[in-house]
C-alpha cells in the first residue's frame, strides 16, 4: 500500500495554530465527563486525581504539535568523504495514537534515504518520527508525512519508509483481531525506480541473528 499525501495532511500542520486551546481546567472537566459517561463516579477517591493525570499524559502523547520536523532536519553535514550509499535506521520504536479512537498504535518504523552530498544527524531522523507519532494519526498519513519531510528538507536521491504497527482500536475493540499488523510504505526516487535498491531495503529490515 502506497500512502500518499493529501491536502488534508497539510491542513493538519497549519490549521493547528488557529484553534483556541482550552485551559487545563477545561480539559480536566472533559475527562470527568468521560468518567461519568463510563458509568463511574468521578468524585470517588480513586478517581479524584485521574483527570489531572490524564491531561498530563496527553501532554506527553501529543507533544508533537509543538515541534517542527523541518527545523530538526535543517542542520546537515556536507563532509561525508563521498559516502553515497543509503543511510538506514531500522526498528525505530513507534508509539502513536489513532485519530479515530485515540488509542495506541504500537509498532516499528524503518527509514532510509540516499544522501546527495549531505547527511543529517542519525538521531534527528528518529526525532522526526517521534514528532509525527506524538500527534493524532492514521498510519497512512504518518508514513507519507515522514517521507515528505525527508524529501523536502534533505533533497535526497530517494526515500524509503516502512511502518509496521498494531492498532489497539483493532485488537481491543471493534473486530478484535489481536496479532494483526498493518504495514504501510512509501518509496520515492531511486527506491521506487531501482528494484535492486528497493529489494536491498526490504532485505535489511528483516531480523538478523543479533535480534534473536
Ligand atoms: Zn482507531
Amino acid at each position: 500500500m502506497d500512502a500518499s499525501a493529501t491536502p488534508a495532511n497539510v491542513a493538519v500542520e497549519t490549521k493547528n495554530d488557529a484553534i483556541a486551546r482550552p485551559t487545563r481546567e477545561e480539559a480536566e472537566a472533559a475527562v470527568r465527563t468521560l468518567i461519568a459517561w463510563t458509568g463511574d463516579d468521578p468524585t470517588r477517591e480513586g478517581l479524584l486525581d485521574t483527570p489531572g493525570r490524564v491531561v498530563r499524559a496527553y501532554e506527553e502523547f501529543y507533544a508533537g504539535y509543538k515541534e517542527d520536523p523541518r527545523e530538526i532536519l535543517s542542520r546537515t553535514f556536507e563532509e561525508v568523504d563521498g559516502y553515497d550509499d543509503m543511510v538506514m535506521l531500522r526498528d525505530i520504536r513507534l508509539e502513536s495514537h489513532c485519530e479515530h479512537h485515540m488509542v495506541p498504535i504500537i509498532g516499528r518504523v524503518h527509514i532510509a534515504y540516499l544522501p546527495v552530498n549531505r547527511v543529517v544527524g542519525i538521531s534527528k531522523l528518529a526525532r522526526v518520527i517521534e514528532i509525527y507519532a506524538r500527534r493524532l494519526q492514521t498510519q497512512e498519513t504518518m508514513t507519507a508525512q515522514i517521507s515528505n519531510v525527508l524529501e523536502e528538507v534533505l533533497k535526497p536521491a530517494g526515500v524509503a519508509v516502512l511502518v509496521d504497527a498494531a492498532h489497539q482500536c483493532m485488537t481491543t475493540r471493534g473486530i478484535r483481531k489481536p496479532g494483526v499488523f498493518t504495514i504501510t510504505s512509501r518509496f520515492t526516487g531511486r527506491f521506487k525506480e531501482d528494484s535492486r535498491l528497493h529489494d536491498r531495503f526490504m532485505q535489511m529490515i528483516r531480523p538478523t541473528p543479533n535480534d534473536m
